[in-house]
């Protein structure tokens, strides 16, 4: 009797032992699965991935945002001289994109190819991730026409230069200070 007894107690204690075991289990399926589905979710451009929100009016002296904070130095130092004498002129240089993660550009990339249709013509206005100069922090975009018509006259004196024919907004640190941009590509994709 008390053998039946011991045995009982023993199965119960098995059976609670496996169920316990396959429900725990189950939680780190159900754990693993959720991280998955976080980590590939859709991308949404944020602040962090130095996205610049439309009509923002950034300036260089914003250096909390990651999309000034993470371009190069020498870049943000001729940029900074170049608007301080811009100012002077009347002239105000409003930042449209600066730094731009890996992942934020490729989602720009993809946005691009939806909207052009063909990868081969969104690659003329958009380049890869291992492509861009915004994902190293080289290439600064202006909105206002009067900056970059402003930068376009001057901007050799602190070496900053448009890069692509196609993208007037589109500055890069190309030269010496006072030196001669070189030619212009064509546009990203060239
Ligand atoms: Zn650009």
């Amino acid at each position: 009797m008390l053998d039946r007894r011991l045995r009982l107690r023993r199965l119960v204690f098995l059976s609670l032992g496996v169920g316990v075991a396959a429900f725990l289990a189950v939680l780190v399926v159900v754990g693993v699965r959720a991280t998955t589905a976080a980590a590939s979710g859709p991308f949404l451009p944020s602040e962090a991935a130095g996205h610049i929100v439309e009509g923002a009016a950034v300036t260089l002296a914003e250096g909390g945002l990651p999309a000034i904070a993470k371009l190069d130095a020498a870049l943000l130092d001729a940029m900074r001289q170049a608007e301080t004498d811009a100012a002077a002129d009347g002239v105000a240089f409003d930042v449209t994109s600066g730094w731009r993660s890996a992942r934020y550009q490729q989602w720009l990339l993809d946005d691009a190819i939806e909207r052009y249709g063909s990868e081969e013509l969104a690659r003329q206005y958009v380049a890869t991730p291992d492509g861009s100069r915004h994902v190293t922090g080289d290439a600064i975009d202006i909105g206002s026409l009067d900056a970059q018509l402003w930068l376009s006259q001057h901007g050799w004196r602190y070496g900053i230069c448009q890069t692509y024919a196609n993208e007037r907004w589109h500055f890069e640190l190309a030269t010496e200070p006072g030196g001669t941009c070189p030619e212009m590509k064509a546009d990203a994709a060239s």
